[in-house]
């Protein structure tokens, strides 16, 4: 494998992701794009609906935005027969068997951007290198646009050592990490449930270039609950006895959310993100639309605080004489790395002697989903693994000043690459 050759390449196709960024469930360029190339790589590729279990899906935009955003995808240089595939369904699978008995092992790379406006100013690299989002309002500040190119550099890598592999590796291709919406409808679907082992790689996260985390655990279990609260609209002057407020139920939902008490038995967060509400200044609110999400370190802390905060949001509407209408817009677990995996991984990244440093572990206290593959895995007796790479970074993640530094992509595909390799020989 020519690494030197393979370096340039991945900086290309990195930059041409980032330039076009896209949320969860619309990675419709990002994903058709994959597929055709993973194709002609010699993957056999699944994706859509044959991929993901449409009765689990969380979080998924309205058919009217995901047409609009197949349309804007066809515009932007999607392939249009891999988009025909998706049936407006994101994410994919791409497996190379290599006809030898041996172990199942998965790759987990996510594709999905965040919906914060990239910085304009000529001291942010992207855009003085020309490579900056064109979608208004949208951004790789993740660094998943990183992790598709490294997910494309691995399946390079292995292809051309499939003569010396054994089983199967199968790379898959999530949308929606941001906010948990990808990973479950993708799980439920089976995506995993033959899998020996399973790996899932995070860039930057705090962590400098030239190191690799083993074992990057602490992600906490979450829920992204929407609720929506209606009541009814009156004179605000002349009946608003008339009237049911749903801004006065949210309110009070707000303030009852945030003083939920806390769990002795580990970390908890809970977050009213965004609150809408109202017609106008002399109408009693009708409506009220609530983005909350609710964290724990365990998952007893974490089902404490989801049914509290659904506890809270019930008997706030009850209050005001209004319905509330409460749905879970995503979800992850809590996770472990199975120490037999790290081991082994620890092994074949020292070996490669490309890292100044290889830490055992880190602690992330984010949440990611990504877990719900390393519980299925675990749960028949798989290993699982969440990886660290390094990244000097130009501003914090969810940043529209965010950058990774390039440099280390390659060096990310050199070590998914050896462990796999140690995995299946
Ligand atoms: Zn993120
Ligand atoms: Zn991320």
């Amino acid at each position: 494998m020519d690494y030197e050759e393979l370096e340039r390449e991945l900086i290309h196709l990195r930059r041409d992701f980032h330039a076009y960024p896209e949320s969860a469930w619309l990675e419709f360029r990002t994903c058709s794009l994959i597929s055709r190339r993973l194709e002609a790589l010699g993957y056999n590729v699944k994706s859509g609906l044959e991929v993901i279990d449409t009765a689990s899906v969380m979080g998924r935009p309205s058919e009217e935005v995901i047409a609009r955003n197949i349309q804007r995808a066809l515009s932007q240089g999607a392939d249009p027969g891999q988009l025909t595939r998706l049936q407006g369904y994101t994410g994919l699978t791409a497996e190379l068997d290599t006809g030898r008995p041996g172990p199942v092992v998965a790759l987990r790379f996510d594709m999905d951007c965040v919906e914060v406006q990239e910085d304009t100013s000529s001291s942010h690299r992207p855009e003085r290198e020309g490579f900056s989002s064109v979608n208004t309002g949208l951004c790789h500040s993740c660094g998943h646009d990183a992790h598709v190119s490294i997910g494309l550099g691995v399946a390079e890598a292995l292809m051309s050592e499939r003569e010396r592999l054994r089983g199967k590796v199968r790379l898959i291709f999530q949308p929606g990490e941001e906010g948990c919406r990808g990973a479950y409808a993708m799980m439920m679907k089976g995506v995993v449930d033959d899998a020996d082992y399973f790996m899932a790689m995070h860039i930057g996260m705090g962590v400098p270039s030239g190191v690799f985390v083993l074992n990057a655990a602490g992600w906490l279990a979450t829920a992204k609950i929407d609720a929506e609260f209606s009541g009814v609209p009156a004179h605000a002057s002349a009946s608003p006895e008339k009237g049911r407020n749903a801004l006065l139920a949210a309110c009070t939902a707000t303030l009852g959310l945030h003083s939920i008490a806390p769990h002795s038995g580990g970390n908890m967060r809970i977050n009213v993100g965004t609150l809408n509400a109202g017609t106008g200044r002399n109408v009693i609110a009708d409506h009220a639309a609530m983005r909350i999400e609710t964290r724990g370190e365990t998952q007893e802390v974490a089902e404490y605080a989801y049914s509290r905060a659904v506890e809270v949001l019930k008997g706030s509407a009850m209050m005001y004489g209004v319905d509330v209408d409460i749905s879970k817009a995503g979800e992850g677990t809590t996770s472990e790395g199975s120490p037999e995996l790290v081991r082994v991984a620890g092994e074949a990244v020292r070996e490669l002697g490309i890292f100044g440093r290889v830490e055992e572990s880190s602690h992330a206290g984010a949440s990611e989903d990504a877990t719900w593959f390393m519980r299925r895995v675990q749960s028949h007796g798989g290993q699982a693994v969440y990886f660290g790479l390094g990244s000097d970074i130009t501003a914090p993640h969810h940043n529209g000043r965010f950058d990774v530094d390039e440099a280390v992509m390659i060096d990310g595909v050199r070590a998914l690459a050896a462990i796999t390799e140690r995995l299946m020989s």
